[in-house]
């Protein structure tokens, strides 16, 4: 059963031990067999291993050595191997946060621990999907993460205290991620206070994910103009409309056009919120078909895992069967939460308009 605001701790593909055992891919140990476990972020798999003689990793999933990544042997916030080969201390993943939290706070490691988690959860959907994930280390243009806390500043001699608040939010390929959204009691404050029905950590990274890849599929592309008839024109002033957001609320009718009320603050918050949405989609519908889950006698689609051929046909037949899929699951899930008296899972309604902006978003992400 799934809270909503708990869908980042459920998880994904599973495999299996060769205990017979399944793990998860959040798993650092096999519960029966006792065998370390790690994901080995180069095949996207998670994988009991045993250690030989020299320390290294094997993994059974592949016979292949590897190592732990360092925020695994030492800090134990990441399950993430490194090929045996490459020449990194830090995974994949964790090569891409440049600001972690103050360690010297001891509730920020579990905090900076869930951060990290989300992150790699949001860069499987991503690496599944085959869109291009290239740290700031590697191109000036790439992508980067910092989990920064709010300060407060008592200004000396005088009784005065700063508060410099953290924007969660994206700038030129930074993804800037408020330590406080990884606190349950603060993050549900938040969303009674935005007035929003779903507000989660893995939300925020695929939605911060949304900016960066709007700068890397359409910003110069050929599908600009395409993305101003159906988003609108993403030249308006972001400010103003980011005043006008606050001071007046959404817009009247956001529900007719947009996915949520923020989606109708500006054209770049209307993509990132759908972006986020279809991630939910794919990321979902995989976890579905993963425990072969079936609905009206069919299976439930697999996104992430069948390989198309690239032809605007075949698109159009997979976008409507992943999002007849998806409608149904999301049915399905909000009255078992309802059941169980808990919050709806997926408290969205996807109108038509919505509907054609996750189809074009699907159609960019299939022809990166
Ligand atoms: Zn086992
Ligand atoms: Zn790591
Ligand atoms: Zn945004």
């Amino acid at each position: 059963m799934l809270r909503s605001h708990d869908l980042e701790d459920y998880y994904l593909k599973t495999y299996t031990c060769q205990c017979g055992n399944t793990l998860y891919f959040a798993n650092s140990l096999c519960l029966n067999c006792q065998r370390p476990v790690g994901f080995l972020s180069d095949i996207q798999v998670i994988s009991s291993c045993d250690i030989n003689a020299q320390g290294q990793w094997i993994a059974t999933a592949n016979g292949r050595a590897y190592r732990q990544c360092r925020n695994y042997s030492e800090s134990n916030i990441c399950n993430w191997l490194i090929p045996q080969e490459k020449n990194q201390t830090l995974c994949d993943s964790c090569e891409l946060t440049v600001t972690i939290p103050d360690l010297s706070k001891n509730e920020n490691k579990k905090l900076w621990f869930r951060m990290e988690q989300a992150k790699r959860h949001l860069l499987y959907t991503l690496n599944k999907l085959h869109l291009p994930v290239v740290g700031k280390r590697e191109a000036a243009d790439g992508m980067s993460f910092r989990f920064l806390e709010d300060q407060e500043e008592a200004i000396f001699g005088r009784e005065l205290t700063v508060k410099n608040t953290v924007i969660t939010g994206h700038s030129d390929g930074v993804i800037t991620i408020n330590l406080k959204e990884a606190e349950e009691t603060k993050r549900l404050e938040m969303r009674e206070m935005m007035n929003e029905r779903y507000r989660t950590l893995i939300g925020h990274f695929r939605h911060e994910s949304g900016h960066y890849y709007w700068d890397k599929l359409v910003k110069n592309s050929k599908h600009l103009d395409d993305f101003r008839a159906l988003f609108g024109d993403e030249r308006l002033n972001y400010q103003q409309s980011l005043s006008r957001y606050y001071a007046e609320g959404p817009a009247q009718d956001w529900y007719q056009h947009c996915i949520s009320a923020y989606a109708s603050m500006h054209p770049w918050e209307d993509w990132a919120e759908t972006w986020a949405h279809y991630l939910h989609m794919v990321d979902t519908l995989e976890t579905a078909n993963e425990y072969e889950a079936s609905l009206e006698n069919k299976a439930i689609s697999n996104p992430l895992i069948e390989e198309y051929p690239y032809s605007p046909s075949f698109n159009e037949k997979t976008f409507d069967t992943l999002l007849d899929d998806w409608d149904k699951l999301t049915t399905l899930l909000n009255a078992l939460n309802r059941s169980m008296g808990l919050d709806d899972a997926y408290p969205f309604v996807l109108t038509p308009p919505a509907r054609e902006k996750l189809h074009f978003i699907h159609l960019l992400v299939r022809e990166s």
